[in-house]
């Protein structure tokens, strides 16, 4: 079975590389970020406050969430909506970040998470796969990136979407959910021991898909 874990801070380029890597050695792409996202956006359209965890234990206790793979993307439905196409608006991403600091929003998807991976090849990305999802995995990326090369490509994702946004209000998000994402009590982001680091800084996504590429067809040899 192969098992490939990409963790990294956002913006750090671990969906467009695990993307590109999931077609070219045709196995699944499982975005755990894409899980939290969707009960996000449960929450905002709820109008539950994320910080009360108990207002969100209660949440999650009347929620199904599931994910589904359509013309070979990945699809997250919560209570039998398909809230994909509401993932990456803006205001998701730190209610997404509060909402996965609760050790009982993780419980609710880790089991899931696993059962994919005993069953299918897949890459998985996140924050804690090599430490905490899958931690016998031979292969561990860790990808990271300066926080300001990561406000400037999230900045042109949320402009290509039609989105208008100011540089250093992302800047500013991207460094508090770092933050946040670093220093929270399970799961924090972090790089696995046995992970290999990837400053994607000054690499093309080309470069970053080869570096992993190459490093996982040597372990498969
Ligand atoms: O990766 P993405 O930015 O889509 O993830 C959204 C949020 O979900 C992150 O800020 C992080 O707080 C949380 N997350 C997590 N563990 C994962 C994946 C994402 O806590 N494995």
């Amino acid at each position: 079975m192969i098992n490939i874990c990409l963790d990294g801070p956002s913006g750090s380029g671990k969906s467009t590389t695990a993307k590109d890597i999931a077609k070219k050695l045709d196995i699944m792409y499982l975005d755990t970020g894409a899980t939290f996202r969707a009960l996000g956006v449960k929450a905002m359209r709820l109008g539950v406050d994320v910080s009360n965890e108990k207002a969100v234990s209660d949440m999650l206790d009347n929620t199904e969430i599931t994910v589904k793979y359509e013309n070979g993307g990945m699809r997250v439905i919560v209570d039998g909506e398909d809230l994909t196409p509401y993932i990456r608006e803006n205001g998701v991403s730190k209610v997404a970040s509060d909402i996965s600091a609760y050790p009982k929003t993780r419980e609710k998807l880790l089991s899931d998470w696993r059962a994919i991976a005993e069953k299918f090849d897949v890459i998985m990305d996140g924050r804690d796969i090599g430490t905490v999802v899958l931690p016998n995995s031979k292969f561990k990326f860790f990808i990271t990136a300066d926080s300001r090369e990561r406000a400037r490509r999230r900045v042109k994702e949320l402009q290509e979407m039609g989105q208008n946004v100011d540089f250093d209000t992302i800047l500013q998000q991207i460094e508090e959910r770092d933050y946040n994402d670093s220093h929270r009590k399970i799961a924090p982001l972090k790089q696995a021991e046995d992970a290999l680091l990837i400053d994607s800084t000054n690499l093309t996504k080309e470069e970053v898909v080869e570096i992993i590429l190459s490093k996982v067809k040597e372990g498969l040899k």
